[in-house]
């Protein structure tokens, strides 16, 4: 055997050693890589997007982010404790639909991470000890059940006993159908939950982002003594086809997005992720 072919034999099991981990190389973990915006369509390196705070680089689009990457983003590194993580939904009406709602509560833990579709506690906001809560889209599209009324309710009281400000995160599509009327109860149950906030002169600001509707954006998400939205957020009570049935009449373009609120008195800022931490951290000191 010449020293020519020892380098041939060597090359060839090089090869043969690599093909294997080429082929693990699986669809999920390309699109794990990459990210497309769903706005302008352009491929993002997932690590870029992240050091974006999921922003897309281009052209500034919010991209929806889970309950745990906002606590990250927004709340000071090592000051966060959850509360009230243990409370959870029971399924009073035996309620069915495509499978039994334990099921579905199920598939949802596994699917978000999250234990309910709000997590609460308190963290500090550039050193500014606040009571927080964030909404997770990932389980059971953000919808208000029991839990995320009781878990409301249990931060004001908190913030009442320790004396902090509120701040809740929504993303929420409304209701949760599977409690029925007991999640419109929760309605109620929020709003007076954090009206006391007002009796003790405590500050409530709502961050609305996208997308909020029905039950979440017609009671607490609305009653923020300052409400804030990302950009572009789409956020209303029924969607926009219903209404345009109902009505019979067009509604224009930039219907029910943060912008329009805006020019229409409904929010008071706009404010871009970059910004929010920050802003939230102004306007407590503010009123401190
Ligand atoms: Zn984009």
């Amino acid at each position: 055997m010449s020293i020519k072919d020892l380098f041939k034999f060597k090359r060839r099991k090089n090869l043969e050693q690599a093909k294997p981990s080429q082929e693990l190389i699986s669809e999920q973990e390309l699109s794990e890589l990459w990210a497309q915006c769903p706005s302008c369509k352009t491929t993002i390196y997932t690590t870029e997007l992240k050091a974006n705070l999921m922003v897309c680089t281009k052209c500034e689009h919010h991209f929806r982010i889970s309950s745990y990457d906002r606590i990250e983003q927004m709340i000071d590194a090592d000051t966060w404790e959850e509360i009230n993580g243990s409370i959870k939904p029971t399924d009073a009406l035996n309620f069915v639909d495509l499978k039994p709602y334990p099921e579905s509560i199920i598939g949802a833990k596994k699917k978000s991470g999250a234990t309910e579709a709000i997590v609460t506690g308190i963290g500090k906001i550039n050193g500014l000890e606040t009571a927080f809560g964030v909404m997770e889209f990932g389980f059971l599209g953000g919808s208000m059940g029991s839990v995320v009324g009781e878990r409301i309710a249990r931060l004001a009281e908190t913030a009442i006993q320790k004396k902090l400000p509120v701040v809740l995160i929504s993303t929420s599509g409304g209701a949760r159908m599977h409690e029925g009327l007991l999640s419109l109860m929760q309605m109620a149950k929020t709003s007076s939950a954090l009206l006391a906030l007002k009796k003790h002169k405590l500050l409530f600001i709502s961050v609305l982002t996208d997308p909020t509707y029905g039950g979440v954006s017609a009671s607490f998400a609305m009653l923020g003594d300052i409400i804030m939205a990302e950009p572009k957020a789409k956020i209303g009570f029924a969607g926009p086809r219903v209404i345009e049935e109902t009505i019979r009449q067009k509604l224009p373009k930039d219907f029910q997005t943060s912008e329009y609120l805006l020019k229409h008195g409904q929010i008071d800022l706009v404010v871009s992720r970059k910004e929010l931490k920050k802003t939230l951290a102004q306007l407590i000191k503010m009123h401190k």
